[in-house]
Order: structure tokens, then C-alpha cells, then sequence
């Protein structure tokens, strides 16, 4: 695992499309023309108020993406490249919705902020290229076994391990959700196997599929344990940004997250 910026990673998924024993990673975009503006900004206004953004990421992408992992997806029926996309990880797909963003519009982002240190009002002055991203070229560190410290009481068994893996986005695709709701449903997408053998043990785990009912039974406490390596496995974009206060006397470094939304992102 490595930390990178989208500056150097540019057009490459921070994961990839495992294909062959090997990490497909390049993508590219068609023309982002005014057409093009105008189609999809008049396809997000039909999804209405209160569309889940996911609905608006998974749109962009479908629409823009000419090229994934090395396969041309130009030619694909809308059905068929959405597929594609839902299957990209979490961090991949956050990864080219930032770089779509990047090459429609350009890296600069503005909103109105706070400096935390001086209390002064100033207009943020981002730049995306400058946004951290967790990738890796190892294919082997798409999986992960952690062992839990207070057994986990799931399908019959009193788990002692889990496997991981990074949560698919199709998992997390098209509903309204709370943020704990979307914290269960990154568990169910990123969990896929467990039992009940010692910790530390090499033995590979049996893959099982994970149901909401299923996750509803993880203790909090072993979620906050897991938390690390779920958003390490999922790699991707950090999404947040730093710039330095503008004010005289200040120039400390303030850091936000990063309005990452549709409207804020595109409008
Ligand atoms: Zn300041």
C-alpha cells in the first residue's frame, strides 16, 4: 500500500480490475463537451430532489468512462457499462468520479470556510491534484484476514477471523441511506468470509457471503477494531483537503472535507 496524490496517479484506478493475476488500472474519459454537459446535467435534474448522490456518481461515471482497465466499454449498451462500474471498489470508483471532475472543470475547487485558528471567514481555495490516495499494485493486499479480539457470534459459529476485501460499489449503489446504514452496508460488501479458528492461524478462511441480518450482529466494538483496515483495503481518495489561511499574521494549514457531492462538484 502506498499514498500517492491524484497528480501522480493520474489516470489509473488507485486499485484496479483484477485480471490474470494482475491489477488493470488505466482508464480514460471521452470529451467533456458542452453536449456532454448539457445530457448529463439534464439526466441528474430527471433523477429529481433528493436522489442518492451514489445514483449521480455511478451516472457520471457510466456516462463518461470510454476506457476501464484496458477494455474499451465505448461500444457497451448503458446496461452492460453500468454493470462495469458497480463492479469497481469503493476507492476506485470515488478515485475516477474526482478525476472526471478533474478533467471536466479543471482541479481548482472554491467554498466558503472558517479558518479554525484565527476565526476569520475566507474563501477555500483547493486544488484536487493535491488530494492523498491509498493505491497498490500488489494483488495479494486486495484481501486481508484480521483477527478479532472478542468473538463474533454469526452463522452458528463463535468467529475468531474474518476476511476482507475492498467493498464492491454496486453494494452501496442506489439507496438513501443513513450514515450507520452506509457503515453496515460497507461491512456487508467488505467482509467475506469468517470462523472460528485460532487467531494468527495461516489456514485459509472459507469464503461466505455476508446478509444485512448477518452484519446487524457485529458488535460496535469490533466494527471500530475493523474500521482501519476496511477504509486501508478500500484505498482510493482521502477525501479531504488542506490549503494554507489567506489571512495577514496566519497561514496556518486548514484542512476540510471535501464537497464532493453533484451539485457542489459539478453544478
Ligand atoms: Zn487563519
Amino acid at each position: 500500500v502506498e499514498t500517492k496524490t491524484l497528480k501522480d496517479q493520474g489516470y489509473n484506478l488507485p486499485l484496479g480490475l483484477l485480471k490474470d493475476g494482475s491489477l488493470r488500472k488505466p482508464f480514460t474519459f471521452k470529451p467533456y463537451t458542452m453536449a456532454e454537459d448539457k445530457a448529463i446535467a439534464r439526466r441528474i435534474d430527471s433523477f429529481g430532489d433528493g436522489a442518492p448522490e451514489s445514483v449521480k456518481v455511478s451516472f457520471v461515471l457510466s456516462q463518461l468512462l470510454i476506457n476501464l482497465g484496458g477494455e474499451d466499454v465505448s461500444e457497451l449498451e448503458q446496461g452492460k457499462r453500468d454493470l462495469k462500474v458497480f463492479g469497481l471498489g469503493f476507492g476506485d470508483i470515488m478515485y475516477a468520479y474526482l478525476m472526471a471532475r478533474v478533467e471536466s472543470l479543471g482541479p481548482e475547487v472554491r467554498f466558503p470556510s472558517v479558518c479554525p485558528w484565527c476565526e476569520q471567514a475566507f474563501t477555500f481555495d483547493g486544488d484536487l491534484l493535491s488530494v492523498e490516495v491509498l493505491t497498490t499494485e500488489d494483488p495479494t493486499e486486495l484481501t486481508k484476514v484480521v483477527d478479532l479480539s472478542v468473538p463474533w457470534k454469526v452463522r452458528g459459529i463463535s468467529a475468531t477471523r474474518v476476511l476482507l476485501r475492498p467493498t464492491p460499489w454496486g453494494i452501496c449503489h442506489g439507496k438513501s441511506v443513513t450514515p450507520a446504514e452506509f457503515q453496515a452496508q460497507m461491512y456487508q460488501g467488505a467482509i467475506i468470509g469468517v470462523d472460528d479458528k485460532d487467531p494468527g492461524s495461516e489456514d485459509p478462511i472459507t469464503e461466505i457471503a455476508m446478509s444485512p441480518l448477518d452484519i446487524d450482529t457485529l458488535p460496535k466494538r469490533l466494527v471500530n477494531e475493523l474500521d482501519g483496515a476496511v477504509n486501508d483495503l478500500n484505498g482510493g481518495p482521502r477525501l479531504r483537503l488542506t490549503t494554507k489561511c489567506p489571512h495577514d499574521g496566519c497561514g496556518r494549514p486548514v484542512t476540510r472535507p471535501l464537497p464532493w457531492g453533484f451539485d457542489s462538484f459539478f453544478g
